[in-house]
């Protein structure tokens, strides 16, 4: 059977769920940027609705699983891949904190900017730093969601990250195995085999 080139391509919608107004520049950069590291189509999801019982006050912070399992009924449909931003701060309950969550293999993932600034500082303020700390967590968590594990190399987007020291040292792309591991998890899941520039940026 041939399939009609593109037809079951995902594309990766960005949706701001946070507490702010839409911090439209930054959520562009993110749209951006993952588009081009996962050769797919990215578009800004514009919903109004956000989760209701994500959050905990005793710990005052969000929990980032129930805004996955929310996700998934929420938003574009699990044909397509959702990031969700928020500016909450997020926990999973063994952790004190986490820069997101994503579903491994599935359809959703979440990244805060909450941990990504100096503390108390809005998000106008976090400029640069913050856009390109943004973004690597962004393509990390869609690396998840697409099925990709943690990777060994400490450059690569997928290496693991529980400071910012460790996010700050990574780049924004996925290394050569990442990107062969990826283009062959899409090919399973449906997507059809792309021919794209190995996206690893030379910074
Ligand atoms: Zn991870
Ligand atoms: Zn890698």
């Amino acid at each position: 059977m041939t399939r009609k080139a593109g037809a079951a391509d995902p594309s990766i919608y960005v949706w701001w769920i946070g507490a702010e107004a839409t911090p439209g520049g930054l959520l562009n950069e993110v749209r951006a940027h993952t588009g081009r590291v996962f050769g797919l189509t990215t578009r800004l999801w514009r919903g109004q609705e956000r989760p209701s019982d994500a959050f905990d006050p005793a710990r005052n912070q969000s929990s980032s699983t129930r805004i996955l399992e929310w996700l998934v009924t929420a938003g574009p449909g699990e044909t397509h891949k959702v990031l969700a931003v928020t500016d909450l701060d997020l926990f999973i309950p063994v952790l004190t904190f986490v820069f997101g969550e994503a579903q491994l293999g599935g359809h959703a993932a979440v990244v805060s900017t909450a941990r990504l600034v100096p503390s108390g500082s809005p998000i106008a303020r976090g400029g640069r730093l913050l856009a390109a700390r943004l973004t690597k967590e962004a393509v990390h968590e869609i690396g998840h969601s697409f099925g990709l594990v943690h990777c060994d190399l400490v450059r690569c987007v997928m290496s693991r990250s529980s400071s910012l020291l460790q996010v700050d040292a990574k780049s924004g792309g996925l290394c050569q195995d990442c990107w062969t591991r990826y283009l062959d998890l899409r090919e399973h899941s449906g997507g059809p085999h792309d021919e794209g520039t190995h996206p690893y940026p030379g910074r």
